[in-house]
């Protein structure tokens, strides 16, 4: 048996700047968001006195609101839609562009060039993850109508006057706003950098690289207990299906809240 060399390349990582890119594009979408839902809500109760939201005529402030909402909801969703198709080509993009980037470099320094070979297999992987980058855009505002109905509902069951209702309903939408930036805030950090891993290790695939040493990165708030290890022990895993730990096959950096990595392991 001929003893293998190996090399180990520059690490996976994960742009603070593409983070900080897909968090300003979903936040100026969240902020809009709000800003008109919370306009249209209060219009229609300042011009509709509550005199009896039970009563079912036509100005029934309740029944206005539904609708009004209703088209919000069909309107933003749509809205957010497009953005996440843009905003997941370009983070694709951006990926692929830093990935080469790297891998380019590193491979020089051992004297080798990049040529990459795509399988089908390689091509679904990225398509796939647009595609859930996209849907969890889009749930960002169907999660956002869904609790704004029943806070709009709960405001107007809690009575009061007029005066009463909107500043409640405009205390509750900046309570809702912030939830929603939180969650849109989570979901950049943690797209990127599945996103990143995911498009890393099958553009190294191409590339020819088959393993993958895991890299525990200091500073993550409950890192997991065996991925600090994997990390202590550098474990070597295949890119094509990740490290098996804690009863699962995964790759540094795609459960979230991890921001594990990886150095790319050359065989000669
Ligand atoms: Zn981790």
């Amino acid at each position: 048996m001929s003893r293998k060399r190996q090399r180990r390349l520059r690490a996976v990582n994960y742009s603070a700047g593409d983070s900080a890119w897909y968090r300003s594009t979903l936040l100026r979408e969240v902020r809009a968001m709000n800003q008109d839902v919370r306009r249209t809500v209060v219009a229609v109760f300042e011009d509709n006195p509550l005199a009896n939201p039970e009563l079912a005529n036509d100005a029934n402030p309740v029944k206005l609101v539904r609708n009004a909402l209703r088209k919000l909801a069909s309107k933003w969703v749509n809205r957010f839609i497009d953005m996440a198709t843009g905003v997941s080509d370009q983070l694709l993009e951006r990926t692929t562009e830093a990935t080469d980037r790297s891998l380019r470099a590193s491979m020089r320094k051992e004297g080798m060039t990049v040529n990459y070979q795509f399988t089908d297999a390689m091509m679904e992987r990225q398509e796939a993850i647009i595609a859930e980058n996209v849907s969890l855009i889009k749930s960002i505002p169907e999660k956002y109508f869904t609790d704004v109905e029943g806070m709009v509902y709960r405001a107007v069951a809690k009575g009061g006057d007029r005066k009463m209702l909107t500043d409640e309903l405009m205390q509750k939408f900046s309570q809702r706003e912030g939830i929603t930036r939180r969650r849109a805030e989570f979901i950049a950090r943690d797209q990127v950098r599945k996103a990143t891993s995911a498009l890393a290790a099958v553009r190294q695939q191409a590339a020819g690289i088959k393993m993958g040493e895991w890299i525990h990165s200091a500073g993550q708030a409950n890192p997991r207990h065996s991925h600090v290890k994997a990390g202590a022990e550098r474990l070597e895993f295949d890119l094509s299906k990740g490290a098996y730990l804690d009863g699962q096959w995964v790759m540094p950096g795609e459960l979230p809240n991890c921001s594990c990595s990886w150095r790319p392991v050359l065989t000669f």
